[in-house]
């Protein structure tokens, strides 16, 4: 019965979990723990027997559903801070040997030029089925194709949520590549930054808080070269007057850092913040080209920054040959992780973001007490929640936060035997072992299946657009591999 319990809402009592990590402040984890949802939120949390005798003294709570969490594990749900819905049709499709410009610039504009809307919907469903299937509760997307309500309805239709804007860019190369049309020009910049922020206003206006809040929209730009310092800036100063965030690609590449210090005098995090750009509502996608000095600007405006690191490994972008990851966090940057999309980074696992952060810097530096579990997890968790400024709802599994979460089946190889939650967690399991994730008091993937979605039609019709798309977009043979353009 749920009618007097407060919030409202269907009350689900799951108790006798063999573990639950919280990552609170103080980064709880509970052994023989029970958790109670009482329509969207978290109720209740704790140790089984004092869950329990809280719940005897509230007889007006009585839960709807009891299930025995024992052989299950629990994680708050994990956070994307930067990823691409638009481009879930094109894995696999790209040379594995394009650094970061020339992957953008003669790969990924063209094929994005294809995406239709009926192609975009497709896509963006069937990332958002890869992420509940492995765990992703939230994202950040960094701009729909064709607008955001596109990303925006068809995400909130599975219920997952997310924060969606717009693509933007308002500065054309100064020579159109082969492969790229007078269409396509059109189609990716908008002839001036105020027009540009006039959309993006619009959009937010229309979509941030959409399906009960459980979708946000941001004033989101592609940033760097494509992007004009107006718009970079303007983008941030109009997401403060509207109350969001932003977000955008910014020192992505060493290559983008040469090209910025040869026509600036500068690398790209410091002209920004000459301009005045940084702020504590924008959240850098990348960042990996930083100068020490530029560490402590982030640090000081409250930037936050999306770390990629698959995305890194695939495009060479030099996360531990030049990457100040280790730096911003002791400097106390939010960190969150992002697998930038399927093409980037091969896959939508933000899992596989945890594991590869936690290793990283302590191959890296010689050190092993580089990051590790505990902090990669935070990264993926709570400190994504914080960059982006969700932390009063998401992030960690307390009361009053939404249900958000991830449960793993612990009677799988994956985690037999083990001993530390954390470090299982982290270094042996992956999306193989996860059982159930929920959304919001929701379970949206649950018994090998993403509920509410035909995800075997979807595949095929997938399949056909991908094939499609890339044959509408590559008609000349000759995609250049590196590239000049922007210098
Ligand atoms: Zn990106």
């Amino acid at each position: 019965m749920s009618a007097e319990n407060g919030s409202g809402g269907a009350v689900t009592l799951i108790e006798h979990l063999d573990f639950v990590i919280t990552a609170d402040d103080a980064d709880t984890v509970l052994r023989d723990a029970s958790l109670v949802v009482e329509g969207a939120r978290i109720a209740d949390i704790g140790p089984a027997d004092v869950v329990r005798r809280r719940l005897a003294r509230q007889p007006a709570v009585v839960p709807d559903t009891v299930t025995d969490g024992r052989g299950l594990g629990m994680i708050p749900g994990l956070i994307d801070s930067h990823v691409h819905l638009s481009e879930t049709l094109s894995r696999a499709v790209f040379p594995d040997i394009l650094s970061t410009r020339a992957w953008v610039f003669h790969w990924a504009k063209p094929f994005y030029a294809h995406v239709g809307e009926a192609d975009e919907r497709v896509s963006v469903l069937l990332g958002v089925a890869e992420m509940l299937r492995s765990g992703t509760t939230c994202f950040l997307d960094m701009g729909a194709q064709n607008d955001a309500g596109l990303t925006a309805r068809a995400a909130a239709s599975v219920g997952i949520r997310g924060i969606v804007g717009r693509h933007a860019a308002d500065r054309k190369p100064d020579v159109i590549p082969p492969g790229w049309s007078p269409e396509m020009v059109s189609h990716h910049f908008f002839p001036d930054h105020t027009t540009a922020l006039e959309v993006l206003e619009a959009e937010v206006r229309a979509w941030n808080g959409y399906a009960g809040g459980l979708i946000r929209c941001w004033v989101n730009i592609e940033g760097k070269e494509p992007c004009s310092i107006e718009l970079h800036v303007g983008a941030r100063e109009l997401a403060a007057s509207l109350g969001v965030g932003t977000t955008y690609h910014l020192a992505s590449s060493i290559e983008e850092a040469r090209v910025s210090e040869q026509r600036y005098g500068c690398w790209p995090v410091t002209r920004v913040a000459r301009h005045g750009g940084l702020g504590d509502n924008l959240v850098l996608a990348h960042a990996v080209a930083l100068t020490d000095d530029e560490v402590g600007e982030l640090a000081a405006a409250g930037t936050a920054v999306a770390f990629c690191p698959a995305s890194s490994l695939k495009l060479g972008k030099g996360a531990t040959a030049i990457g100040k990851y280790p730096e911003l966090l002791t400097a106390g940057v939010r960190v969150g992780l992002g697998t930038d999309g399927v093409s980037a980074a091969g896959n939508l696992s933000l899992h596989r973001q945890v594991q590869l952060v936690a290793g990283l810097f302590k191959d890296a530096r010689l050190d092993p007490a580089q990051v590790g579990a505990r902090t990669a997890l935070r990264m993926a968790t709570i400190d994504g929640a914080r960059a982006l400024g969700w932390a009063d709802e998401i992030g960690s599994l307390e009361v009053g936060k939404q249900a958000d979460f991830v449960l793993f089946d612990l009677d799988h190889h994956e985690w037999t035997p083990y001993a530390d939650p954390l470090q299982a967690l982290v270094w042996s399991a992956s999306p193989a072992s996860i059982a159930q994730t929920w959304v919001a008091g929701r379970a949206l993937y649950a018994g090998g299946r993403v509920a509410g979605l035909d995800e075997k039609s979807l595949r095929a019709e997938a399949r056909e657009r991908a094939a499609s798309i890339a044959a509408r977009a590559y008609r000349d043979a000759d995609v250049p591999v590196r590239t000049t353009l922007y210098d």
